[in-house]
């Protein structure tokens, strides 16, 4: 089968590999670029040894299924690519995005076929009528949306709460797209002139940096992976508000903050990764109930023999969510 393979910082190449083996195969349609691919592909990552094929946000078609799966051939689905055991510490404080004890799908999904464990649970059925296909790409989402609910969760959203996107990347960009069906009053700061155009012709209101005052704001995400915006949302955000740190910065990088703003003001300063499966549930549900919502977020797909030049786009921030299609 086809694979692109992750074989060295700024290396990407297309090979023929060997079809996995399993009882459970899904003939992948599609799979997003997100966010930890590119800085993979731009600086290395320390769980994704190259060679390696990355790519988690996918959907396909079941090829072989174990009938205990209840699965069939031709099913199309969204896997998520990985799940939590439901019973370690974590899990049991319902923490569970922060699960010790995940099953992961091995291997990633940048390439024709992906092999799941037989007893594999978190695979979901798309709705599918009978004169139309399910939008495999708009399902792509489910993954990264699930991952932004978690951080809907980190947040103290109330009934008159202002909500400020801090960048409007990809993640950014769904984060304002969920306050938005959600009815939430939702404004997004971002330095680039071609994505805030985008996000304005969304009906969303959306600013330069420097417009904005961050006082009139009670939840800020901060969506860009830019140290010093963490002191500067901290100072300026309103009194007991929260800033939700959902970027990652290095491993190593020490933040200083105001603590004027956290203990007189009761400003929070809170972070997250990743997701739990009821995120991902809820991510499926409402991506099913608005599949035109969240579709405009893909402005690229490109087939897998020009997964190079995907990343490149992304890399250039010239695109919200690329998908390939192997
Ligand atoms: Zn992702
Ligand atoms: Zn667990």
């Amino acid at each position: 089968m086809k694979a692109l393979m992750y074989t060295g910082i700024e290396q990407l190449e297309l090979q023929q590999i060997p079809e996995p083996k399993g009882n459970f195969v899904i003939k992948v349609s599609g799979c997003g670029i997100c966010g930890t691919d590119l800085k993979t592909y731009m600086k290395g990552h320390h769980f994704f040894k190259p060679p390696t094929i990355l790519g988690h946000e996918f959907t396909g078609y079941v090829t072989r299924a174990p009938e205990s799966s209840g699965f069939r051939i031709g099913d199309a689905v969204v896997v998520a690519p990985y799940a939590e055991c439901g019973e370690c510490t974590m899990c049991q404080r319902d923490l569970r995005a922060l699960c010790r004890n995940k099953s992961f799908v091995s291997g990633g999904a940048f390439c024709e076929y992906v092999a799941l464990p037989d007893d594999y649970r978190a695979v979901f059925k798309l709705p599918k009528s009978e004169h139309e296909q399910p939008d495999m790409q708009t399902y792509t989402l489910v993954e990264p949306f699930a991952c932004v609910l978690n951080g809907v969760k980190q947040l103290a959203v109330g009934k008159h709460s202002r909500i400020l996107i801090v960048g409007s990347g990809p993640m950014g960009a769904l984060f304002a797209l969920y306050f938005q069906q959600k009815g939430i009053p939702v404004s997004v700061v971002e330095p680039n002139e071609s994505r805030r155009a985008i996000v304005a012709s969304w009906d969303i209101d959306c600013h330069a940096p420097g417009e904005v005052d961050a006082s009139q704001y009670d939840n800020i995400v901060i969506a860009v992976n830019k140290a010093e915006l963490v002191d500067q949302y901290v100072k300026t955000i309103a009194d007991g508000g929260t800033v939700l740190l959902f970027s990652g910065l290095k491993k190593e990088e020490i933040l200083s903050v105001d603590s004027y703003a956290i203990h007189y003001r009761q400003v929070r300063l809170t972070g997250c990764s990743g997701f739990a499966m009821d995120d991902f549930h809820t991510a499926f549900d409402m991506i099913s109930q608005n599949v035109s919502h969240y579709r405009r977020l893909i402005t690229h797909s490109f087939p897998i023999e020009q997964g190079r030049d995907a990343f490149e786009l992304l890399r250039a921030g010239k695109a919200f969510k690329v998908v390939i299609v192997p």
